[in-house]
């Protein structure tokens, strides 16, 4: 589509902010709204529902009833198979306006909202319906005068909260393995990006997930995502944001029915690049490319970038050469890289970042400065600091925008010391044409992920979660069932 007719279509794309609730579009009880902002030119896209304890008591009532009556949980396998194949279809019908939702909502370019975000989301939904009628359960090794089998069940009432930076896929890696293993659903999208969540909800009632299996309660974090972490009916809480709100969830579990808590947070990968590095070229189109993608807004971006000193300049001069090329663009147009940031709070984060980078001694090569001003939207040029020190912020510090630190290295030791001195461990990368230097590594990277010799391999078949700080669970692969499932013993006498 031409930027004309995303622009066109964006003036006219119906935005419904009202809660799902039982299956039904509902204002907040206490008629509470806030107002969704687009952060590409400031535009005020619609009225949300501010949801808070009642409007969670109510969803998480009409999940608890949905779950304890079988409309759902007590299906076959095939049978929600069969609905979350269609709720995928349906997503594909409707991808360009799920992406223009996106891309208004947070400011990414719409060829990713439509060629990454959408189609990774749908994949996701599709993956899980495919996986539930093939999961098996066990039968133990028992003496003789008994028979132990070991089932999966679903755990009962799942609330999900979700970020903005990737609303719909996030949705979406929560959604499908909650939805397929049979539990029903209470979803709180971020308050900056809770468009796409409501519109996925509506689409899945298309599709035959029945009334109240899934809910969305749009809203503040401190009032329905607390809400949700301290309600007492909840069984298991899917938590996706910030390593600060992490721990505050895991808290709220203990401190209510000790729901299962799992955390997918915040982190601050290390790339590692060492001077036989098998092709230059492809090293810093890796580095650059994944700290820009979504404007730096990404929890493995490789935010810390070690460069072997040897090589240190020449990575820097094809880095700068790079790095224009991802100059803040409108959206809504197809050749755009970098869209907006998601709003003004993150903004004058980012903007904080950069002033403590130059004032603690980094040199700033590229960017530094906002941009596209006269849109009214928020936007940042691509950032890349040199000579930057482990001690300092920038390099210590989730800055979730497009900020790159460089630091050199001369010793592998140490620079790997470097990379597992951080309290997260969500990703890291090291780049070697030596196999045997690759793996030992990649053993020491303390880090959900590691890649080598590439930044952007990606698959719904593999787990994606993090070590120490970056949480304790794992989202994607057939592994994501471990948070949605109960393990049952039930043991027959023979
Ligand atoms: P955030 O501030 O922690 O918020 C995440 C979600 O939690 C939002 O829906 C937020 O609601 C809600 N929330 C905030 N305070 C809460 C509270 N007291 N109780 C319950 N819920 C609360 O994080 P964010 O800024 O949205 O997202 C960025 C972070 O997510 C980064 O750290 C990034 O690395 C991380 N992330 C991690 C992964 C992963 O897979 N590991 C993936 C994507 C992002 P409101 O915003 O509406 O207030
Ligand atoms: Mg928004």
């Amino acid at each position: 589509m031409s930027m004309e007719s995303w622009h066109e279509r964006s003036k006219t794309v119906q935005i419904d902010g009202r809660a799902l609730i039982g299956g039904m579009r509902r204002d907040a009880i206490l008629g509470a709204r806030f107002d969704c902002l687009s952060p590409i030119d400031g535009r005020k896209l619609a009225e949300v529902a501010r949801c808070s304890d009642a409007d969670v008591d109510a969803a998480v009532t009409s999940a608890r009833a949905a779950f304890e009556d079988g409309r759902w949980a007590g299906l076959a396998p095939g049978e929600r198979k069969r609905v979350l194949i269609r709720l995928a279809d349906l997503m594909l019908v409707h991808q360009d306006e799920l992406a223009l939702l996106e891309t208004l909502d947070m400011g990414k370019p719409i060829r990713y909202s439509r060629d990454v975000d959408v189609r990774l989301a749908q994949n996701c939904i599709r993956w899980y319906g495919e996986a539930i009628d093939k999961l098996y359960g066990e039968v133990a090794p028992s003496p003789q005068d008994s028979l132990a089998l070991i089932t999966r069940e679903p755990v009962g009432v799942v609330a999900a909260i979700i970020p903005w930076n990737y609303p719909m896929l996030m949705a979406a890696w929560k959604i499908g393995p909650a939805l397929a293993a049979g539990n029903s659903l209470v979803l709180k999208p971020s308050e900056k990006a809770p468009l796409t969540s409501l519109r996925l909800a509506e689409l899945a009632l298309e599709a035959g997930v029945p009334e109240g299996v899934f809910n969305v309660v749009p809203g503040y974090g401190d009032e329905a995502g607390r809400a949700l972490g301290l309600h007492m009916d909840v069984d298991c809480i899917a938590f996706t944001g910030s390593t600060r709100v992490g721990k505050q969830i895991l808290q709220m579990a203990g401190q209510s029915n000790l729901k299962r808590a799992w955390t997918e947070l915040g982190g601050k990968s290390a790339n590692i690049v060492c001077a036989d590095c098998p092709d230059l070229d492809a090293a810093v189109a890796g580095a650059i490319g994944s700290i820009y993608f979504n404007q730096g807004e990404s929890c493995n971006a490789p935010s810390r970038l070690f460069v072997e000193a040897s090589i240190r300049d020449a990575f820097l001069d094809k880095a700068l050469a790079l790095v224009p090329r991802y100059a803040p663009g409108d959206p809504l147009d197809e050749s755009t890289v970098m869209g907006a940031i998601v709003d003004a709070t993150q903004m004058q984060t980012v903007l904080g970042y950069i002033e403590d980078g130059k004032a603690a001694g980094a040199r700033l090569l590229a960017g530094g400065q906002a941009a596209r001003i006269e849109t009214g939207g928020l936007y940042i040029e691509p950032t890349l600091f040199d000579g930057v020190e482990a001690t300092m912020r920038i390099a210590r510090e989730e800055i979730f925008g497009p900020v790159l630190s460089v630091l050199s290295f001369t010793d592998l030791d140490e620079a790997v010391r470097q990379a597992n001195s951080t309290p997260y461990g969500l990703a890291a990368a090291v780049w070697t044409a030596d196999i045997a230097k690759a793996i030992r590594t990649s053993r020491r990277l303390r880090a959900g992920t590691v890649h080598v010799n590439q930044y952007d391999n990606d698959d719904i078949t593999v787990p994606f979660g993090g070590y120490k700080q970056s949480g304790n669970g794992r989202d994607k692969s057939l592994h994501a069932f471990d948070k949605y499932t109960e393990l049952k013993t039930t043991w027959i006498q023979v």
